[in-house]
């Protein structure tokens, strides 16, 4: 598990190196590796290390590219500790996947830990039996995702998040939804599953707030940092400033939010969206700002505001930099590259199943 709360702080390594030094040097390590390494980039990456990417994206389509660039032997994901995981879990296993800064991990991911999660689904399996399926999204550890596996259980992202339920309603009567409540529950109220069927899991105090019986859909408490910061008083402000203005959230914001957007949806969503609409159209998009402010200006004839300028940057994605892209590329080269990912085969065989469970349903 990172270890990186305790360390946002920590000095880019070769700080002291002009960019434009490291930028000629990581052009150069690059060229020499040639088709044994793919630089994949997270759509919340900086521009300074999305210019080296061979492929932009969002966490799974990531993964999905990994496992089909079989040809390259290293994969350097630039991005966080999950989504590192997810690719070497999909990859072969001839590939090694690096990460930039393997203390980039994702605030939302560690609110799920696997001992929580056990307890949990003890208290609730000796509440209402075996009539729950687990489903967490992939913003969550592997050992998650293997608890997953192992209970018949699925993986989802912001993408599928509906069709999975719906998967797992078909399973048993009641879900539980890791690790992110505000996914879990805006994707209930847009299948129509009345707030009283929604349970929330407490994981301070290891209790279940509604009734067991009644739910058909049980929350865990975990939610992202960065989404929660986006407000329904900046959702009215753009309105009334900007009248026609078509306000766009990703579901991991709040319930209130989501209700209040004129639409809500994945990163792949957003990026729709912006890229569909006529020439003049404005825009307040509200997720985290590097994607916003790319999609300003690659659609230079369409205005697109942050929902929040201010608070809408995740710190762990920032933890890419481009002297540690270097340290890995020169490392790869020199055959002792540090930020090696590599997940335990019994916990990756059973993340596996999850995973591709939930291939087959989407
Ligand atoms: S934006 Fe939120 S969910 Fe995404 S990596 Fe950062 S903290 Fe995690």
């Amino acid at each position: 598990m990172p270890k990186h709360h305790a360390e946002t702080t920590r000095k880019n390594p070769a700080g002291s190196i002009a960019e434009e030094a490291l930028v000629a040097r990581i052009t150069k390590a690059r060229e020499a590796l040639g088709g044994r390494v793919v630089i994949l980039c997270h759509h919340y990456q900086p521009d300074v290390i999305v210019q080296f990417a061979d492929h932009v994206g969002d966490s799974l389509n990531l993964s999905r590219l990994a496992a089909s660039r079989k040809e390259a032997r290293y994969i350097v994901f630039c991005g966080v500790y999950f989504m590192a995981e997810t690719a070497d879990i999909l990859s072969s296993p001839e590939q090694e996947v690096y990460m930039p800064d393997p203390d980039a991990g994702c605030p939302m991911a560690d609110m799920a830990r696997l001992e929580q999660v056990e307890r949990c689904w003890g208290e609730l399996t000796r509440l209402v039996g075996e009539t729950i399926v687990p489903i967490t999204y992939v913003n969550s550890s592997a050992e998650i995702k293997q608890f997953c596996g192992r209970r018949n259980g699925v993986v989802c992202t912001s993408s599928n998040a509906a069709k999975v339920m719906d998967w797992a309603f078909e399973q048993a009567p009641r879900l539980l939804f890791l690790p992110d409540q505000n996914l879990g529950r805006n994707t209930a109220l847009a299948k129509g599953i009345p707030k009283e069927e929604i349970a929330l899991w407490d994981r301070g105090k290891a209790r279940l707030q509604g009734d067991p019986n009644r739910a058909k859909v049980i929350l865990w408490d975990g939610f992202c940092p960065v989404h929660v910061r986006f407000t329904p008083e900046q959702v009215m402000r753009f309105r009334s400033r900007y009248p026609g203005i078509r306000i766009i959230v990703h579901p991991e914001c709040t319930e209130e939010v989501v209700r209040l957007a004129d639409g809500s949806g994945s990163t792949e969503y957003l990026i729709r969206e912006v890229r569909e609409a006529e020439s003049g159209s404005v825009f307040a998009v509200g997720t985290e700002l590097r994607l916003v402010k790319r999609l300003a200006s690659t659609f230079p004839d369409r205005t697109v505001y942050p929902l929040d300028e201010e608070h809408s940057i995740c710190v762990d994605m920032s933890r890419s930099t481009p002297g540690r892209l270097l340290a890995v590329l020169e490392g790869l080269l020199e055959g002792r590259a540090p930020g090696k990912i590599q997940v335990p085969a019994e916990t990756a065989e059973w993340s596996r199943v999850a995973l591709e469970r939930m291939l087959a349903i989407s």
